[in-house]
């Protein structure tokens, strides 16, 4: 199977969807699939996964793959200790408050008068990544509020690699006409089938 990430979002995946950057990015992973196939493999596809996210986070060329992918294992790692109740190598924590901390932040005044803007500068004199260290900032924010994490869910097909916030209490599944479907069908299946 040749999925891009094209063909995740016209089946129904929320790629680009999920209220936090940090989700999207864990789930273009879909460990679901056999081989495994990443959605931001190529060049292409990951400068397409970066302009997805362009309106959410500051201006900037996206990192390289490589730097993208790091923090990717990084978030899945965290996220599932989260979602099983373990308590992560506190490597894994340091690592995540590092990407935070290579771009220390600002408050910056833009304009003057009725145009005046408060807005933020993210320094990037650092050899930090200022995308990179935005996402870091929101899971910080995720794993500190218990409630948020709360919410925080795997795909209920056990065979789905997706993750995302159950802003609905009731959401189930990563796209409900994806796995959601699917679980329909099977259920169907073993009824009519008993
Ligand atoms: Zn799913």
């Amino acid at each position: 199977m040749t999925a891009t990430l094209t063909d995740f979002q016209a089946a129904g995946f929320p790629m680009g969807a999920e209220p936090l950057v940090a989700l999207d990015l864990v789930d273009t992973q879909a460990l679901c699939l056999d081989p495994v196939r990443d959605l931001i493999a190529d060049e292409a596809e990951h400068a397409r996964w970066w302009a997805l996210q362009a309106d959410r986070l500051p201006d900037a060329a996206p990192p390289a793959i490589s730097a993208t992918r790091r923090l990717r294992a990084l978030l899945r790692s965290l996220f599932e200790a989260a979602l099983t109740g373990a308590t992560p190598d506190p490597a894994l924590v340091a690592d995540l408050n590092a990407v935070a901390a290579a771009v220390p932040t600002s408050p910056r005044l833009d304009g003057w008068g009725a145009q005046a803007r408060a807005s933020v500068r993210w320094h990037d004199d650092y050899n930090g990544h200022p995308a990179l260290a935005a996402i870091a900032g929101e899971s910080i924010r995720l794993l500190a509020d218990p409630e948020r994490l709360g919410k925080l869910r795997a795909c209920a097909n056990p065979a789905c690699s997706m993750m995302f916030l159950a802003e609905n209490k009731r959401r189930m599944w990563c796209a409900a006409n994806v796995c959601g479907n699917r679980a329909r069908v099977a259920r169907h299946y073993e009824k009519t089938r008993g």
